[in-house]
């Protein structure tokens, strides 16, 4: 029996078909909520609020169904959501080739009763009214992290910024933020989401690593050198969840946990890059993470 989720994370679960430069893989587990469940269940139980469709099969949802993540807040119906993307040598972007939303279009999160009384939330890369209609259930939450994707960004901008009033913590790619703000500077772009509300801006760099805008600092965190890169499909979501889980352990967000919860998040990141979909992160086990984090500190002395 898993316990009362200390995280709750809203996000898509996907069959995914990926190619990148190091191999073609088809119907993959895949999705915002099942990497950043995967990264963030090494730090504290999670419970994922998403949908499946009635194809979803058996050995997808045995996936889904380990220690430390609880899924009585998936809901079930009409046919799964489907990616298809690729990547090219630079690996920091992806490409998409195929979005059916499927049964993800008319999702309705409904958040399970203990659910309701979360402190801390990460909402996944995922429809902005989805996420607004998550965020109204909450009773009393403490942390709101918020991820997104350019689509979304493209499509459904006003919705997205009522979100990101919201949110405690927003994670975005630099392209992204770019785009958000039509600007060339990064540092233009976090200062406007700054007064947007959020006390914590992240943008993610790739394999470049992150930064983080507060209004009184600014810092910077190393990418891991990786050697083997086949896949980075899901690293922004591990990134959040491995953040965000990190968080929900310490049980409060200061500026110092701030910073050593991006360094976790690279980790899960990183370790996600090395095979195909879940392949990797599916057996990282907690020390695993602290021999990262270690490394991370090395890089960084001098
Ligand atoms: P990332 O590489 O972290 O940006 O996320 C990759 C995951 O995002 C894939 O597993 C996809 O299934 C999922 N994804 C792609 N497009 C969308 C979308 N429009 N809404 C929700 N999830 C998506």
């Amino acid at each position: 029996m898993n316990e009362v989720p200390q995280l709750i994370i809203l996000g898509s679960i996907a069959v995914d078909d990926i190619e990148t430069p190091f191999g073609k893989k088809d119907g993959l587990i895949g999705g915002s909520a099942v990497y950043a469940a995967y990264s963030a269940r090494l730090f504290a139980p999670v419970g994922l609020v998403s949908i499946v469709g009635d194809d979803f099969s058996k050995d997808k949802w045995k996936l889904l169904n380990r220690k430390n993540i609880d899924i009585s807040g998936i809901q079930v119906g009409g046919k799964t959501f489907h990616w298809q993307g690729y990547y090219e040598h630079d690996m920091n972007a992806a490409q998409t080739i195929v979005t059916d939303l499927n049964c993800l279009e008319s999702f309705e999160p409904e958040l399970p009763e203990g659910y309701r009384k979360a402190k801390f939330v990460f909402l996944g890369n995922t429809h902005p009214a989805q996420q607004m209609k998550f965020i109204e259930q909450l009773e009393a939450p403490e942390i709101i992290a918020v991820d997104t994707m350019n689509l979304w960004i493209k499509n459904t901008r006003d919705l997205l910024v009522q979100v990101i009033r919201r949110a405690n913590i927003i994670v975005i790619n630099e392209a992204e933020v770019r785009e958000l703000f039509n600007t060339a500077s990064i540092v233009k772009a976090a200062q406007e989401l700054l007064a947007l509300g959020p006390g914590y801006v992240i943008i993610k760099k790739g394999e470049h690593g992150a930064l983080m805008f507060t209004e009184k600092s600014h810092f910077s965190a190393p990418g891991y050198p990786l050697e083997t890169v086949k896949d980075p499909t899901g690293c922004g979501d591990c990134f959040g969840g491995g953040l965000m889980g990190y968080i929900a352990k310490a049980g409060e967000v200061t500026d110092a946990v701030l910073r050593r919860a991006i360094v976790y998040g690279s980790v899960c990141a990183s370790y996600n890059a090395e095979d195909f979909g879940l392949g990797r992160i599916l057996n990282i086990k907690k020390k695993d993470i602290e021999a990262r984090y270690k490394e991370f500190r090395e890089i960084r002395s001098f």
